[in-house]
């Protein structure tokens, strides 16, 4: 079992500009599979608020992968969806600190 104890931090130093933080925000993800455009909201990903670097959650990013695994598609299958149970993420909020 992986260690789900380690806290998600809100924000981190940005590494591209060092000047900014790096903020969880839930965008549109857009992507092409194929000649077929992909639309994903609510995608998480962490956005500088300086530079607007943006870099994707890796959790998501393999689920997103795996979804369009062109063999995937290829053997029409349903969708897999996420059937890990939703881990217990502090909801989001405005931070205040
Ligand atoms: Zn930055």
């Amino acid at each position: 079992m992986k260690n789900m104890n380690e806290k998600t931090p809100k924000s981190f130093p940005c590494y591209e500009c060092q000047a900014g933080m790096m903020r969880l925000q839930f965008i549109t993800y857009f992507t092409w599979l194929g000649e077929e455009l992909v639309t994903v909201p609510g995608f998480p990903a962490w956005v500088c608020d300086v530079c607007g670097r943006r870099e994707y959650d890796q959790r998501a990013i393999s689920w997103l992968t795996t979804m369009l695994n062109p063999e995937t598609g290829r053997a029409r299958a349903p969708r897999p969806r996420l059937h890990r149970p939703v881990e217990k993420r502090e909801s989001i909020r405005p931070s205040t600190d």
